[in-house]
């Protein structure tokens, strides 16, 4: 026996939550929402911003899954989470809120996604915030996402914006805002010191509708397929099988890394990858699992010589136990905010349009032994400075037949000439920040990559051996219509009917920032469209 829905959405992450919650809105559909993981927007740790670090390889919340080893990046492989929780990714990652450029938009709709422009996608984005700067032209006041300035816990911060001043780069009071290049304290999706998830904001609201049916630890094993058309949904439940049919679409919403999956898993991809692993050829479509891209960057480390502007001075001891009641009673404080609360938006050439590169400053060295996150004792500051649109793109396809088997994730970092060039102007630029004052009085020594490491190909060198994803994959179902497309710009799977991919891997290139707040944003346009449709 099925069950029978008008809607099933695949995955209630991101882009998953959103969609779930706006069409069983009006009461008219019944919608079912699937999610893998076992956690609700009641798990502890992920309530907590500072907690997210407990996050990152929590098997209770996390995918936890490795890219394969490649030469481009020291022969290792790199550590891939994903979120595996009510809310996806938005309940377990670092809650910075950046929702990219005019540009990127633009450029989409550019390529062909006709109704994709900033201006057409403007009024998701201020549909789905509450931004505590208040409502304009670009900005939404009255949405489900609380979105709130992180506040300067320690000095650190004005150090850090005054240098930037002085180095060329300007304040910018508001980088979401219609112009995103500067120095700023991040936006972050934290409301009261919580972190504001989907699973929080749209699906909690949302539970009591009867025409709504949350389901999670569901993991889909494939689609099912009359023919062109997607009838509904084969999943597990803790080892027992089920089905679901959809009277009217299922919308795959499982994020980049399980989009692709599930469509191979369901005989929808390049036949010769299919066929290799004993799977039907239901439909062609030689995009699935390609252009994968993501951010890639060294962390570069300093010490800091002046007490109490590094956060580790309030990080221990009996400073950490006040920071601690002060979360507790207030809500305020390093623990109710996110890790790199400075970001710069700048250009490393001359005559850019807007920003090619991005800069975030955390007030404090963390350290990563034996599986364990801290931060360290030792006084000093880390970042990241990196290219904003790579162009590298890698692939990603299932590994056998199985859905318990993780895909192969093959990056393809600093493949492409321009993203060398503009990750190394990055670091000589984040360089160059620390040796501007007044930081660069209080900075002592440069511990990574250390001052040995100087001409391009020792800094290239470096990057290959210690540089890490920065955890924003997209691209593996990409929107468009060229012949690598594989979804329309109404997200519809090409060639096929009664199905769409709705999450960041529908994303033709990358956003110039984090990628939460264009997923969400992907979601809420995602809903649009079919209620608009009426399909
Ligand atoms: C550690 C970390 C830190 C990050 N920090 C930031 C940040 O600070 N700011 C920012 O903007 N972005 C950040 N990101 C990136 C951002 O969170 C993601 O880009 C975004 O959440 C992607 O949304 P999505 O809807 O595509 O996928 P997800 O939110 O990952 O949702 C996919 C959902 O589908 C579920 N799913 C997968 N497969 C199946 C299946 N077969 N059956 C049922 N359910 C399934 C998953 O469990 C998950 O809930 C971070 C990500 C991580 C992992």
């Amino acid at each position: 026996m099925s069950e029978q829905f008008d809607y099933i959405v695949v995955g209630s992450g991101s882009a998953g939550g959103i969609i779930a919650a706006r069409l069983s809105e009006n009461g008219k559909h019944s919608v079912l929402c699937l999610e893998a993981g076992e956690k609700d927007e009641n798990y502890f740790w992920s309530k907590i911003p500072a907690a997210s670090a407990f996050l990152f390889d929590d098997p209770k919340a996390n995918w936890r899954y490795w890219s394969e080893p490649h030469e481009r990046y020291g022969d290792r492989p790199l550590y891939v989470p994903r979120g595996k929780i009510l809310g996806g990714s938005s309940a377990i990652n670092g809650m910075v809120y950046v929702r990219g450029q005019k540009q990127d938009y633009d450029h989409w709709a550019q390529l062909g996604c006709t109704g994709w422009s900033y201006e057409d996608v403007l009024p998701m984005f201020k549909r789905m915030e509450n931004f505590d700067g208040g409502e304009d032209e670009h900005r939404g006041r009255g949405g489900p996402i609380r979105i709130t300035e992180a506040s300067k816990v320690t000095p650190f911060y004005d150090l850090v914006i005054q240098s930037a001043v002085n180095l060329g780069i300007p304040r910018n009071p508001d980088y979401n805002g219609g112009d995103q290049e500067g120095v700023a304290m991040a936006q972050g999706s934290i409301h009261k010191g919580r972190r504001q998830s989907t699973a929080v904001c749209y699906l909690e609201p949302a539970r009591g509708r009867p025409n709504l049916t949350i389901q999670s630890g569901a993991e889909a094993s494939s689609l099912i397929m009359d023919g062109k058309r997607c009838v509904g949904v084969r999943y597990q439940v803790r080892g027992e099988a089920r089905e679901a049919r959809a009277g009217r679409e299922v919308i795959v919403s499982c994020g980049t890394i399980n989009s692709p999956k599930l469509l191979e898993l369901s005989g929808i991809g390049q036949p010769e990858i299919l066929r290799q692993h004993g799977i039907d050829v239901v439909h062609a479509l030689p995009g699935v699992g390609e252009n994968l891209r993501d951010h890639y960057a060294v962390l570069l480390k300093y010490t800091i010589t002046q007490k109490d502007v590094s956060q580790s001075d309030i990080s221990h001891g009996w400073k950490f136990i006040r920071e601690g009641l002060r979360y507790m009673l207030f809500r305020k404080g390093f623990i109710a905010q996110s890790m790199g609360a400075a970001r710069l938006f700048f250009r490393t050439r001359e005559g850019l349009e807007s920003p090619d590169a991005m800069m975030a400053l955390i007030p404090y060295i963390p350290i990563l032994e034996n599986g364990e996150r801290r931060i360290s004792r030792q006084r000093g500051l880390s970042m990241f400075a990196h290219t904003q649109r790579t162009e590298s793109t890698g692939s990603l396809h299932i590994k056998s037949a199985r859905p318990e088997e993780e895909p192969a994730i093959n990056y393809n970092f600093l493949d492409s000439a321009y993203d060398r060039e503009t990750n190394i102007r990055a670091i000589r630029k984040a360089r160059e920040l620390m040796a501007t004052p007044p930081l660069s009085d209080v900075i002592g020594e440069e511990l990574e990559p250390g001052t040995d490491v100087q001409t391009d190909d020792e800094i290239l060198d470096y990057m290959r051996h210690f540089g890490q994803t920065t955890y924003h994959p997209i691209g593996t179902c990409k929107m468009g219509r060229d012949p690598m497309a594989v979804v329309d710009e109404k997200l519809r799977v090409h060639g096929l009917e009664g199905v769409r991919v709705a999450d960041a891997s529908i994303m033709p290139t990358i956003t110039s920032g984090n990628t939460n707040a264009p997923s969400m944003m992907i979601g809420e346009k995602c809903a649009d469209m079919i209620l608009s449709d009426g399909t």
